[in-house]
């Protein structure tokens, strides 16, 4: 009987046990999923929004992501105050139709028909406010090693008084899609490097990361990666530490207005395709090489840029044909107080 006894305790401790053990169990299980934010299936995609990655999905040849995440991708400099009245277009709606978003609000789209999309701001939809002066600078190489034409090399001492003297005037360095609020920045000025030298991520980047203060070079999209030109990655981490802005300086570099129009094709649209790609972001402004376009040119230009950019040539004043926006060329060796000069005539 004893026995009987100690089998039915050392069964009731085992059948507690188990049950203890099965409450363990219960709660070692991993929580119950999140109700994901965006409901349809399909294809993971990836969303390039102003440069960022956002994750979504891609389902009969378009793009879903959660709406929160792509507002927050949005450019914050580009929107602005608007910001909220993008949100409010959703009408509360969690996901949103990337395809259907960018057009009902002026963004421009690129994609190849796949998972992957790019959405950006500055290429899309948009008009600068009129009537403000804004001195677009012309640069190329910085650097004393200078291995062609000198002119095209600015010394990084003088790169440096140029800096110091535009920010100690209350000239404010903008990029070209800070356009949009032109009316609202103090003295704009845009400084432009143009066929992406190595010595831009060698000697420029840290110049400007010591004044903090915006570039746009102006990349020949075909070179990136030889010796004498910017690589790949050189060129990502400049864009990423938010500085710098590529826009499109064709593939290689021609002439425009002595190539065929199947040549123009490959130069101011590839070049766009392959750099939008390299950079997750759609370029929104051409740099003609050596100032030289025609017609069929420009023509191609006003349906996939926002802006052409020449080289000499009166200031640029917001309003006037954005395709034919005049440089002044910074020259090897300019004097402090002939560059003030240009600038100061240049600014009104
Ligand atoms: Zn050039």
């Amino acid at each position: 009987m004893k026995n009987g006894k100690r089998i039915l305790r050392c069964g009731a401790l085992f059948l507690g046990s188990a049950a203890f053990l099965l409450l363990l169990l219960r709660a070692a299980r991993p929580a119950e999923p999140a109700v994901p934010a965006f409901s349809p299936a399909g294809e993971e995609a990836t969303l390039w929004v102003d440069g960022s990655a956002v994750t979504g999905v891609f389902r009969g040849g378009r793009h879903y992501a959660d709406a929160e995440a792509f507002l927050a991708a949005l450019d914050a400099d580009f929107w602005r105050g608007e910001k909220e009245d993008l949100r409010r277009s959703l009408g509360g709606a969690r996901t949103l139709c990337a395809e259907d978003f960018c057009e009902a609000q002026g963004i421009a789209l690129y994609g190849e028909g796949g998972a992957e999309l790019w959405c950006s701001s500055a290429a899309g939809d948009w008009e600068p406010p009129p009537g403000v002066r804004v001195p677009v600078l012309m640069y190329h190489g910085v650097g004393d090693d200078c291995w062609t034409s000198p002119t095209l090399f600015t010394s990084p001492d003088d790169l440096r008084a140029q800096l110091a003297w535009l920010l100690d005037n209350g000239f404010t360095p903008i990029f070209f899609e800070d356009l949009k609020h032109a009316d609202a920045i103090e003295k704009p000025v845009l400084l432009t490097f143009d066929d992406s030298f190595r010595d831009n991520y060698t000697e420029l980047f840290p110049i400007l990361k010591e004044y903090g203060v915006k570039a746009t070079l102006f990349v020949i999209q075909g070179t990136v990666g030889w010796d004498a030109n910017l690589s790949a990655a050189q060129l990502r981490e400049m864009l990423a530490s938010g500085l710098v802005r590529a826009e499109c300086h064709t593939q290689y570099h021609y002439f425009l207005d002595e190539l065929s129009d199947e040549q123009l094709i490959e130069e101011l649209c590839w070049s766009k395709a392959a750099l939008t790609k390299l950079t997750g972001r759609i370029p929104c402004a051409i740099a003609y090489p050596a100032g030289r376009e025609d017609a069929r040119a420009v023509a191609i230009c006003r349906r996939e840029y926002r802006f052409g950019v020449k080289m000499g040539g009166p200031v640029y004043v917001t309003g006037e044909d954005p395709f034919f926006v005049h440089r002044i060329a910074v020259p090897r060796g300019i004097s402090l107080g002939e560059f003030a000069a240009r600038l100061l005539a240049a600014a009104g």
